[in-house]
């Protein structure tokens, strides 16, 4: 059974001092929640302030974009083995907001995400399609295209080691969420299209959401069969509001379980 989700995207958000803060209250939140996951994806700056809070706690950390290339004359750039020293499991990639303001493509994102898992680090593929292109009804075609920009290059089976989050443009800092159904709709057409590929791989990939998620419609979007959690963006940047989501995906876990428990019965 997938275990749901949580990761927490700061994006050049914080501070030290903040920062404290919102570890300290998150991980005293999420201590009891036993049957979800959740992580934060910091600025690089602040890997090691957030590795030295987050060790040895049931928080993961990781960081919010890496460069392909191992090392080299590369000024500015951060490469997957030094996400590795700083004790990251995830990297968020190929989000939109680096596809749009940083011109990052489905290829340079491949090339990223390919990275990423030789290093062994959890990529958190991001997916979506802008206003326009949902109006034109391009949804499936957009999301498919950046889907088979990794399944192409590299086969369905890397998705084992990998998260995708569907994340709607016109939803991503808005406050306008999708609703639960339109969600649903794309992430069981996600899992579909990687089930041609191969059902087992589908099966067990974890597809999260993402676009304005808050405490007061994670509940319902967590409850849709085919979404394992959520991509928070500012909502992660307020621990109670942070907390408040990771506690929904716990309960929508705890639901789960037991109905699969009461179906074996
Ligand atoms: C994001 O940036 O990944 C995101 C989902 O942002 P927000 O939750 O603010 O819409």
């Amino acid at each position: 059974m997938r275990r749901k989700l949580v990761v927490g995207n700061w994006k050049m958000h914080g501070s030290v001092a903040t920062n404290k803060t919102l570890l300290a209250g998150i991980i005293s939140g999420v201590q009891n929640l036993d049957n979800s996951d959740c992580a934060v994806c910091v600025p690089y700056p602040y890997l090691c302030q957030t590795q030295l809070f987050l060790q040895d706690t049931k928080v993961a950390w990781g960081a919010q974009n890496l460069c392909p290339n191992e090392d080299g004359a590369l000024t500015g750039a951060v490469s997957s083995a030094m996400l590795v020293d700083y004790g990251c499991t995830y990297v968020i990639l190929g989000h939109s907001e680096r596809r749009i303001q940083f011109h990052e493509t489905d290829e340079t994102a491949a090339a990223r995400f390919n990275a990423a898992l030789k290093a062994g680090l959890t990529p958190v593929f991001c997916m979506g399609e802008s206003k326009e292109e949902r109006e034109s009804d391009w949804t499936e075609y957009v999301v498919g295209r950046q889907l088979d920009s990794i399944i192409r290059r590299f086969g369905a089976e890397v998705l084992t080691k990998a998260v995708l989050a569907y994340e709607p443009l016109w939803a991503v800092g808005t406050g306008n969420p999708a609703t639960p159904e339109q969600a649903q709709k794309v992430h069981q057409f996600i899992r579909r299209r990687v089930a041609k590929c191969n059902p087992e791989v589908a099966a067990e990939l974890r597809i999260l959401y993402g676009g304005s998620v808050k405490p007061s419609n994670a509940a319902q979007l967590f409850g849709m069969p085919d979404i394992d959690g959520g991509l928070i963006g500012g909502a992660s940047l307020e621990a109670e509001q942070f907390v408040a989501i990771c506690k929904a995906a716990n309960d929508a876990a705890c639901s789960v379980s037991e109905q699969v428990a009461l179906e074996e019965s």
